[in-house]
């Protein structure tokens, strides 16, 4: 049995749910409770406060979490990344009000910056030699130069409307960070074989929503060019059209380039390209 914590309420509760969902999971119950198990699979599934998922990692109260990097790295706790989710995205920033003049990270010299991340804001100013006075707060922490608490902040952003709506500005990125997985090193071979299945299963639907299933025809004379768009995953299918010359194309096409690949096979005279999502995909 592996003992999975997972946050209680907040941004990445769904998301967590979401995915151990398409891993084919299902849990006995919602998030109502301390704990769920599932039954098609043998894991337990613990809801608790994103802060606390690193030190219960730790101490082997769970085994692995799906938490912010962001969180891992400022708790500094000695407990493995083992995945990267791909939700949850966002950024830990430094940012000033809007009036202030700002040209280099020097001008943070003096300043008090209010933070929920001192121990990675401490980091990062001293490695970039800037003395400033780093003030610890719960939260809010987005209001602080406004009530006049400090001169600075240093939060999470990702869209970066709360900063604009509270007059600030993003003048330095710390972190760049997304959910992970992370796992206590001493796990023992059969927590260890689990977790195996289980990464498995979740890189199988992060590949699948990365891919798209691509469906064309062309003419013979073009394969070859369409080909070398088309990799997929071993090589593309090629079924022979009943038209003399033409063939039907398919394969697998990457999310990040593909209004490039499309608008490449349009020129290569593809015709009645069809692209579907792709629900799991396992490669090799
Ligand atoms: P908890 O009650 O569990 O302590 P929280 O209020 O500390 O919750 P949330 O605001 O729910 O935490 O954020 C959880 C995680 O979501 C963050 O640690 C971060 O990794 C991620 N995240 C993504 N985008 C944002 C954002 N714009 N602001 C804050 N967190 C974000
Ligand atoms: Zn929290």
């Amino acid at each position: 049995m592996l003992k999975i914590a997972i946050q209680k309420s907040g941004r990445l509760n769904e998301d967590s749910i979401k995915l151990l969902k398409e891993c084919g999971i299902e849990l006995n119950n919602g998030n109502k409770q301390l704990k769920a198990v599932a039954y098609n699979f043998p894991v337990e599934v613990y809801f608790f406060r994103d802060d606390d998922i690193p030190q219960y990692v730790y101490d082997g109260v769970a085994d692995i979490g799906i938490v912010g990097e962001n969180v891992l790295l400022e708790t500094g706790k000695d407990i493995e990344l083992a995945y990267r989710l791909g939700f949850g995205k966002c950024r830990l920033s430094i940012a000033v009000p809007k009036a202030m003049e700002y040209n280099s990270i020097k001008d943070l010299n003096g300043l008090k910056i209010a933070t929920t991340y001192s121990n990675l804001l401490k980091q990062y100013l001293t490695a970039n030699k800037v003395k400033a006075d780093i003030h610890e707060i719960s939260g809010s922490v987005e209001i602080a130069p406004g009530i006049g608490l400090a001169d600075a902040i240093c939060d999470l952003v990702s869209s970066g409307s709360t900063l604009f709506t509270n007059g600030l500005k993003e003048v330095e990125v710390i972190l760049k960070s997304e959910a992970v997985i992370t796992a206590n090193k001493n796990l023992s071979e059969e927590k260890k074989a689990i977790l195996k299945k289980l990464l498995m299963r979740m890189n199988a639907v992060k590949t699948a929503k990365n891919n798209k299933y691509i469906l064309l025809n062309a003419p013979n004379y073009q394969l070859e060019n369409i080909f070398s768009l088309l990799p997929g995953m071993k090589s593309p299918t090629v079924v022979p059209l009943v038209e003399e010359g033409w063939s039907s194309v398919q394969s697998v096409v990457n999310e990040n380039d593909f209004w490039e690949v499309i608008e490449k096979l349009k020129q290569y005279e593809a015709e009645g390209i069809i692209v579907m999502p792709i629900e799991k995909m396992i490669i090799g």
